[in-house]
């Protein structure tokens, strides 16, 4: 295992009636409150009025920033962070996805500085204070309701990239699985592989001794797997989605992580530029790319790629070569995502190869490409190229 140093602060709410809980968590705090919210999935399936209603009687005055957008865009959180300038914002709520949770902690953090929002996330500045947040998620997927990352498209500069900082953490996360029932078939299939995505991408590291971590992934895989198919085709299932739900963000808040130095992540950083030059969603692109990914980046460890087969997949390794034993997880992989629905190619976005250049450019613009594999930008354009 790698050294390392783990905290997580964040206050987990989950379940039936959770939402009962928000006006205690919000005790602490003023009284003046940003409500952050997406393109209106909220308003239709009730959460946004319970919301308002709760908010009312704890007496606290309301703001809002509606039509936070999937991709996240740098120009609607500089206009939250101006709000919460302009007000004196004690406090900020974000009820809705991952976008809107993302969207709302660089909000957190602009507003208590004075440069260009942009600059957290090129890491050109770093966060010296925030005001604090809590989050009502309504789709389960990013992690980003326990973790201290966000993903932000700068859309004038077609960029998008990942940023952190110990600011980013929620006070508080409310999940309770009813929220979750409105997810759409489309919706949901991306929950599903942006978590179990997240999971693979620390699967995949360099570290040596680390069967705990490594059985967890494992496991957490399989249960994924197991409850997503059945999901997709019984979406009111509360018991399915609360499973997805707790996954999704066990997926990525940092206890699979531990020891692993991070993991590899590279195949998100090529769906990011692949999301900022299209604007596709972040889980269709990681469904297209991932088994090329898992392809090109599997003679470096063989081994490791025949052991994600025969224990996620049950593939059975008697009579094959390790390379055999790992491509068929990795076709297996392929086959599961097509099953509940993911799309297969690029070409399912209409993205051709007229831009694969400037793509494989925008990934591997800080360097090498993932930690695991430590991708040059001509390893990224075979990856795209047999992704099309
Ligand atoms: P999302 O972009 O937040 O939401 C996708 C769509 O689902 C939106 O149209 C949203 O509608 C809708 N939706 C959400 N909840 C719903 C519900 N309960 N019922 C009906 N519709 C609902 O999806 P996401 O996958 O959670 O977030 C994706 C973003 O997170 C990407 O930018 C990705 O790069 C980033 N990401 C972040 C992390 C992290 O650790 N921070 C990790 C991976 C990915 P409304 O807008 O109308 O609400
Ligand atoms: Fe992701």
């Amino acid at each position: 295992m790698h050294e390392f140093t783990f905290q997580n602060p964040v206050k987990l709410v989950f379940g039936k009636k959770s939402i009962s809980k928000l006006t205690n968590e919000l005790a602490a705090y003023g009284n003046k409150i940003l409500l952050v919210y997406g393109g209106g999935s909220i308003k239709r399936n009730g959460l946004y009025n319970e919301v308002v209603e709760l908010l009312s009687k704890a007496g606290k005055e309301l703001y809002e920033l509606p039509g936070v957008e999937p991709n996240p865009r740098l120009s609607t959180a500089k206009k939250g962070a101006a709000i919460c300038k302009e007000e004196g914002i004690d406090f900020i709520l974000a009820v809705g996805g991952g976008s809107v949770l993302d969207c709302t902690k660089l909000i957190a953090t602009a507003a208590k500085y004075e440069g260009d929002a942009w600059d957290f996330v090129s890491k050109k500045a770093t966060p010296t204070d925030a005001i604090p947040f809590g989050t009502i998620l309504t789709m389960a997927a990013t992690g980003s309701e326990m973790n201290a990352g966000s993903v932000i498209t700068n859309e004038e500069m077609e960029e998008k990239y990942g940023w952190g900082s110990p600011f980013n953490f929620p006070k508080f996360s409310i999940l309770d699985p009813t929220y979750t029932l409105s997810l759409p078939r489309d919706q949901t299939v991306y929950g599903i592989v942006d978590m179990m995505s997240h999971i693979m991408e620390q699967y995949f590291h360099k570290a040596t001794n680390t069967p705990l971590q490594d059985e967890l992934c494992e496991s957490a895989l399989r249960i994924i797997m197991r409850a997503g198919e059945k999901l997709v085709d019984d979406l009111q299932n509360y018991e399915l989605r609360e499973t997805i739900l707790l996954s999704g963000t066990w997926g990525l808040n940092g206890f699979l992580g531990m020891g692993n130095a991070g993991g590899d992540w590279g195949t998100h950083e090529i769906e990011h530029a692949v999301s900022a030059v299209y604007d596709i969603p972040h889980a269709g692109g990681l469904a297209i790319l991932f088994p090329h990914w898992m392809k090109h980046a599997m003679q470096l460890n063989p081994e490791r790629f025949a052991k994600f087969a025969t224990n996620v997949f049950q593939v059975d390794p008697t009579g094959k070569t390790t390379e055999e034993t790992a491509m068929e997880g990795i076709e297996q992989l392929r086959k599961y995502w097509s099953s509940i629905g993911a799309p297969e190619r690029l070409k399912d976005y209409h993205i051709d190869e007229s831009k694969i250049e400037l793509m494989a450019e925008k990934a591997s613009v800080n360097g090498p490409v993932g930690r695991f594999a430590q991708l040059t930008k001509e390893d990224v354009k075979s990856i795209l190229v047999a992704s099309l």
